[in-house]
């Protein structure tokens, strides 16, 4: 008989178990309230339940996230926690506390296959895709470990609520590519919104892509949330380079898909990250083609900077703050939203694209990333013009 782990089910399929178990369907309300709103992980404490179930339960299923390996806590109350998820594989979670949020970063995949130049985790390669359960636990444990560190009302008592939630705040932005794994992720983000499990509202439920264009369009019709775009360059031809996935989701498609989404998305706009890195990408021209593109493709947006974080294998380096500064400027002048992300969790390795874990890679990741330095590109007008006149697809620029 297999034993089924509760956290891979999302409330429809607990209630298709409980059938299974002969018993009545709102039964996984209730136990779906005991698993993702008090952290209960061992039957014998949900005493609203009958003890016939709990004893059925007992026999057939488990509530098991992964085992921890380390937890690392930085200067400025950033925590990164390490779970081995089995083969040789490990996987980073990390939380952010803020004055008037607790943001999680969760991580979708041991590796992950895109290999985008400036990222750790790309480098490592890829092994698998998490489950459900996997994506779901890191916010299980992270939600209940904390309130128990902070002393905060036991949830574990019948009626308890989840009107304390440590964590108000959840971003795909860890180890992976949330939309290479779009199977498990579904179910994982319908777990975060429910009201009768974490209770998030769309709006603060991120998923963060490098712009796998088809599973946009899905995304916004199966469950949409909040999205951040991974763009790091104006035109295709440095944006082949950053990150790769660009050769076949080229940026008029993206931007199109972009768009559509903005038509059901919880937040009237976008947000773009861009990875600021010395040389490469970060001239005022670059910035002032970044406009000319999001002009062009009437994608509502906001411009989230991030100072890179260095690591020998990339080859890259990070822009200096003026540049920073400067780009900054060009982008506001032009009159789009941008903000630089402040960088939390340095001293641990938490900061974005840091994350490493560890990785079995099946993807001869070190030899595919042994590459060329990245060819700077003067022209992305190519990509806007282009959107303007309607022609979406690759345009090759001007070198
Ligand atoms: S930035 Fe995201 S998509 Fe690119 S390699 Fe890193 S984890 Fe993968």
């Amino acid at each position: 008989m297999t034993v089924a782990n509760l956290l891979e089910l999302d409330r429809d399929a607990l209630a298709v178990f409980c059938e299974q178990l002969g018993e009545k369907r709102f039964r996984a309300t209730q136990l779906f309230r005991w698993i993702h709103q008090k952290g209960a992980a061992d039957f014998t404490q949900m005493s609203d339940l009958a003890k016939s179930l709990r004893d059925k339960l007992a026999g057939r299923a488990t509530i098991s996230a992964m085992p921890l390996i380390s937890e690392q806590a930085s200067s400025d109350g950033t925590i990164k926690w390490l779970f081995d998820v089995g083969a040789g594989n490990a996987v980073e979670t990390v939380f952010i506390p803020e004055d008037d949020r607790g943001t999680l970063c969760i991580s979708s995949q041991a590796g992950c296959a895109v290999g985008c130049r400036f990222c750790s985790t790309g480098h490592q390669g890829f092994s698998r895709n998490l489950t459900t359960g996997e994506i779901i636990a890191q916010l299980w444990f992270a939600e209940h470990h904390l309130r128990r560190r902070l002393n905060l009302p036991d949830n574990q008592r019948e009626g308890a609520g989840a009107d304390k939630r440590v964590i108000t705040n959840v971003v795909m932005m860890g180890m992976g590519e949330p939309l290479q794994n779009y199977a498990a992720l579904v179910p994982a983000l319908r777990m975060m919104l429910d009201d009768h499990g974490y209770g998030l509202s769309r709006r603060r439920v991120t998923v963060s892509t490098s712009g796998v264009v088809p599973m946009i369009a899905r995304l916004r019709d199966d469950c949409p949330v909040a999205l951040a775009v991974s763009l790091h360059a104006p035109d295709d031809a440095l944006r082949d380079d950053l990150v790769p996935l660009n050769r076949k989701y080229p940026l008029a498609e993206l931007l199109a898909t972009c768009k559509h989404y903005l038509t059901k998305a919880p937040r009237d706009f976008i947000t773009f990250e861009y990875c600021m890195l010395a040389g490469v990408n970060d001239s005022d021209a670059q910035a002032r083609e970044l406009l000319a593109l999001v002009a062009a493709s009437g994608v509502s947006c906001k411009f989230n900077l991030i100072p890179f974080n260095p690591f020998p294998e990339s080859g890259l380096k990070r822009s200096l703050n003026e540049r920073v500064t400067s780009f900054l400027r060009v982008l506001q002048d032009g009159g789009v939203v941008a903000t630089v992300r402040k960088t939390r969790g340095d001293d641990i390795d938490a900061a974005c694209g840091q994350l490493a874990g560890e990785v079995q890679d099946r993807t001869n990741a070190k030899a595919r990333m042994t590459r060329a330095p990245v060819q700077v590109h003067r022209s992305g007008s190519a990509v806007a013009e282009a959107i303007k006149a309607g022609r979406a697809g690759r345009q090759e620029t001007a070198q």
